[in-house]
């Protein structure tokens, strides 16, 4: 019997070791998510952390030019039958209508909504114009707001719940003297996630929040004027952006496209999040717990 006792030992330390080795399910196969901005920097991070685990991805962006060739890339390299592209501008009704369409066209509809598609504006509360105001609450606020609504109708219809993930931004918690208008629409797009959250619960539709710090690296957004404002502002050269942002983080660290998409995925996951709704993450290295300049 001993013997037999050690065979039996033996037999199981084997069986589990091929276990170890085989392929791990991937959690995300079946799974369609749409990502609005999916051809910028943040955007696409999210879209190719949802295929390396195996779900299927909608880009929606308004840069036609930009999406064909982030679509042709992710295509290549997760496979054409993982990854579309529609061109969408957020601030038109219509339009975010005619992706979701898409979407179900394609996939059979959305499991996964990541509000993310975004512009950047810097001016003081006396420089913001009427016109920089409603260009950002239109394409933010608005923006946020319609694709939200359809995404949430077609997670109601389709009976099988989902996750809406919100890109806001630190500017949505506290102010800046630099963006008046970004920080009012990016706080609209906070109060937002908490609405969907609460119609959601029932039918099993959760919403929450990733708010980045600068994300610089990678970022349409952090080129041209932009970018070149920050730098006037801060009274350095654009090329020492990056390291001044890090330095005035309590890590001392820098956030990256791939730091959101990793905050994004835990929300967008059923297996990591399901008891999580109506909550905000923050990727900022610590910004936001203490004032640290
Ligand atoms: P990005 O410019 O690289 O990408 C934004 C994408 O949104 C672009 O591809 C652009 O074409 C698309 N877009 C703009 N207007 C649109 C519209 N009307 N309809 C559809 N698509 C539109 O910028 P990013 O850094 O990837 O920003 C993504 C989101 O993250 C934005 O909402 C932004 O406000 C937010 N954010 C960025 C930072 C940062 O420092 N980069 C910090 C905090 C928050």
């Amino acid at each position: 019997l001993p013997e037999q006792e050690a065979f039996d030992i033996e037999y199981w330390l084997l069986e589990e070791a091929k276990l170890q080795r085989m392929p791990k399910p991937k959690p995300m196969v079946g799974k369609v998510a749409l990502v609005t901005g999916g051809a910028g920097g943040i955007g696409q991070a999210i879209a190719k952390r949802i295929l390396a685990d195996g779900g299927c991805v909608v880009l929606a962006d308004i840069d036609a030019e930009a999406l064909a060739s982030v679509g042709a890339e992710l295509s290549k390299a997760h496979g054409k039958d993982h990854v579309r592209g529609v061109a969408c501008d957020v601030t038109s009704e219509a339009s975010v209508i005619a992706a979701f369409d898409k979407a179900a066209l394609e996939f059979g509809g959305v499991d996964i909504l990541v509000s993310n598609a975004g512009i950047a504006s810097a001016a003081p509360l006396e420089d913001t114009t009427l016109e920089l105001w409603n260009r950002n609450q239109s394409i933010l606020a608005t923006g946020y707001f319609l694709v939200g609504r359809e995404g949430f109708r077609q997670m109601k219809a389709q009976g099988t719940g989902g996750s809406i993930v919100m890109i806001a931004s630190k500017n949505g918690m506290v102010a800046s003297n630099q963006a008046t208008a970004y920080c009012a629409a990016k706080a609209a797009e906070i109060q937002l996630s908490r609405s969907f959250a609460l119609e959601g619960a029932p039918l099993g539709i959760r919403s929450n929040v990733v708010n980045p710090d600068a994300v610089i690296r990678g970022s349409k957004i952090w080129t041209g004027k932009w970018s070149e404002e920050r730098a006037a502002a801060n009274k350095i050269d654009e090329g020492d952006l990056e390291a001044f942002y890090r330095e005035r983080s309590m890590l001392k660290r820098s956030v990256f496209p791939e730091d959101i998409a990793e905050a994004s995925y835990f929300f967008a996951a059923e297996h990591l999040s399901a008891k999580s709704t109506g909550n905000i993450l923050n990727v900022d290295a610590g910004n936001l717990a203490a004032f640290t300049r």
